[in-house]
């Protein structure tokens, strides 16, 4: 953060967080001769109510530290080097766009592969300009699969994403089962609510490997093996078939394939399920009766539970639980995912159509630089992201960002893993130096961000760099929006009628349902007959070995431990990965730690046969044996030989959603000889 200056005046500025948290936290940044000295949460957006993360308190350490780009460079040292030379915007983007032509003459716009996630998460970030230019000029295009991929399949293929219940909500359900999801990391501004329930009786049941910080105040924590949610769902839902308390009435009237999914749940009896899941079979058993006979009961689906081969299926069999149970129609009862879709903006405004060119993984990322070849990838945009700390098989990921012959652009605010191999840099505004629209996925909010500071050095905003490409590539439409003030009025001008105003107002948008609405009452599912479809029958068939089923755990006796990579305070996403953290280390259970001869404070190695990460050991019950854990989003430079958990992890694909199975990483931990 900056230093405060002395005597000079400072005002306090509001906007909105849009990074990739489901919080949206309104703030009231303190700015002092045009600089940010202080970043707290304001009481503009209800559920921020004055507080925010550590981690956005911080974030002047982005905006004016070490690590800040500051002027477009190219690369005068080999990739990985991090030796660049300081160009002209000008310079800089008329190199990309002759590189990007000599691609497409030579192997067609198939070989120039853009690469984006949610770096920055708001609306002007990505999917508006950016998107012209891709489908304008014919690029491969991407499937951002990273995260929320899974989840969100099943939440489409069930209920059309329809809105689901609201932070402000958890105090009215007198049974809460947080499953697979730690809002003490990732969605702070949960807790009160649910602290809340509690206060007023609720029964807390977590479900999640780790003994999270609420999982120690849970009425029932089971600490599921990674991997087998599934099994454990199924086994609920068979209890509330066979003991008649499945509620017949409204899977009648508004569900369809409800008898499919009592077959395929019919198997898993509490001790398989249990044996499976490595649980207590009665702890199962009561958690299932209290789902049975607890309303209003709400479940939280978090994404924990998706990376890994059973993901999808995972979350399915979890957000089919309310309509199985017949928890829906009463406030605080139902279910809880990502309310993204919930206001329905199908961004009417990116003029150009989706061309049918080659759909790339986002998590096959280095198979694509090494292994693609019709045609091969010849330039690689990167923005919005740090592909070579957070993709699967990263050893792969770095090779392929090696090669000579790709030509890599970097657009970002810092000087990130990714960043090194580039053949260009170019320098991004943060959210605090331009507009932006914060949509929360937690609470259904929606605010507009706006600059509290000018741009450091010569960064610049993702609109007005992608307006200012696709003019030098012939691909920007007439009276099309170029630059961001420009996008942000277009968009403004195209959200559904209200929305745009209460924006321009200064206000938060609120939904034409509201912004705690109860499903099924004041939303339905948004499937094409309004119904919840238990067992889509497009997905039994894309599905490896069909819905609600179970692929058997990758372990080996080589590699038994299953490796995850949760979310920590620090990290929800690879943002901000940049600021120093204390030691990074390994949390492993006593009893996996006894067997290795290893103790708190050792140095280790894990491995596996696709990398390994050097790293301290914290010993501690805060893990289910078996399992490990390392945090998300760690860059290169926390861990001792620069390797991430993304190292060990295979870039194999979820059952559904085509999602990274971060999870399915199978380990072994050794001691790391000092020598
Ligand atoms: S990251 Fe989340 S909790 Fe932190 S300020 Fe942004 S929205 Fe709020």
């Amino acid at each position: 953060m900056a230093e405060p200056v002395l005597g000079g005046p400072a005002t306090i500025v509001e906007t909105a967080c849009p990074l990739d948290c489901p919080d949206a936290c309104s703030l009231a940044v303190t700015v002092q001769r045009g600089k940010v000295i202080n970043i707290d949460g304001s009481q503009k957006n209800p559920v921020t109510g004055g507080y925010i993360c550590a981690k956005v308190r911080k974030f002047g350490d982005r905006v004016y530290g070490p690590d800040r780009l500051l002027y477009p460079a190219v690369r005068k040292g080999r990739k990985g080097e991090g030796k660049f030379k300081r160009v002209s915007w000008d310079e800089a983007l008329e190199l990309i766009a002759a590189r990007f032509r000599r691609a497409k003459a030579e192997h067609g716009g198939a070989s120039i592969l853009p690469y984006s996630y949610g770096g920055s998460n708001g609306f002007l970030t990505q999917d508006n300009i950016d998107a012209q230019v891709w489908r304008r000029f014919g690029t491969s295009r991407l499937a951002r699969t990273l995260c929320a991929a899974p989840t969100g399949a099943a939440n489409m293929a069930l209920y059309g994403k329809m809105p689901s219940v609201t932070y402000e909500d958890y105090p009215e359900a007198k049974l809460i089962i947080l499953w697979g999801v730690n809002p003490s990391a990732s969605g702070i501004h949960l807790v009160p609510f649910v602290r809340e329930a509690q206060k007023r009786g609720a029964t807390l049941v977590v479900i999640d490997p780790r003994t999270t910080p609420l999982a120690r105040s849970a009425d029932v924590h089971l600490p599921v093996k990674p991997g087998t949610d599934v099994a454990v769902a199924l086994a609920i839902h068979r209890h509330l078939f066979v003991t008649g308390r499945a509620d017949d009435d409204f899977l009648r009237a508004h569900t369809m394939g409800a008898d499919r999914l009592r077959e395929r749940a019919e198997p898993w009896t509490f001790d398989e399920a249990a044996a499976l899941a490595g649980v207590d079979a009665s702890a199962l058993q009561r958690v299932a009766e209290l789902y049975a006979t607890t309303s209003p009961a709400l479940v939280r689906c978090g994404w924990g539970l998706e990376r890994n081969r059973n993901g999808g299926n995972a979350a399915m069999a979890v957000l089919a639980l309310p309509a199985v149970g017949g928890k829906f129609g009463v406030r605080g009862g139902g279910y809880s995912m990502s309310n993204s879709a919930s206001w329905n903006i199908d961004r009417p405004w990116i003029a150009a159509s989706e061309p049918d060119t080659r759909l790339v993984n986002m998590n096959h990322l280095g198979r694509a630089l090494l292994e693609y070849d019709d045609p091969p990838v010849d330039v690689l945009f990167v923005y919005n992201c740090n592909p070579a700390a957070t993709v699967p098989d990263q050893r792969r990921v770095l090779q392929g960002l090696e090669r000579e012959d790709l030509f890599t652009v970097v657009f970002e605010q810092v000087m990130t893993d990714t960043a090194f191999y580039a053949d260009v840099v170019l320098p991004a505004t943060t959210f605090l130096e331009g507009y932006d629209f914060a949509k929360g996925y937690g609470p259904i909010s929606l605010d507009l961000g706006r600059p509290v500071v000018d741009a450091a050095g010569e960064a610049r905003s993702n609109a007005d760099v992608f307006g200012d490409l696709a003019a030098r590539l012939g691909v920007l439409g007439e009276d099309e929006p170029s630059g961001e003030l420009d996008l942000m009025v277009h968009v403004l001008d195209h959200l559904p009628s209200g929305i745009g105003a209460d924006l321009r107002d200064g206000r938060m948008a609120v939904p034409s349902f509201g912004a705690s609405p109860i499903q099924f009452v004041d939303v339905f599912p948004r499937t094409d007959d309004a119904k919840v479809n238990l067992f889509p029958e497009a997905l039994e068939t894309s599905t490896p070995i069909g819905l609600y089923r179970f692929q058997p755990d990758p372990a080996t006796e080589r590699y038994p431990l299953a490796l995850i990579s949760p979310a920590s305070d620090r990290t929800i996403s690879s943002t901000l990965g940049e600021l120093s953290r204390p030691d990074v280390k390994l949390t492993m259970h006593p009893e996996d730690a006894e067997v290795r001869g290893l103790a708190d404070g050792d140095l280790v190695r894990i491995f596996n046969d696709l990398g390994e990460v050097h790293c301290t050991l914290r010993v501690a019950p805060a893990v289910r044996p078996g399992t490990v854990s390392l945090p998300k989003g760690l860059w290169r430079r926390s861990t001792r030989n620069n390797m991430t958990a993304t190292a060990l992890a295979p870039d194999t694909l979820t059952d559904i959603g085509a999602g990274a199975c971060f999870n399915d990483a199978r380990v072994q931990v050794a001691s790391l000889p000092t020598a």
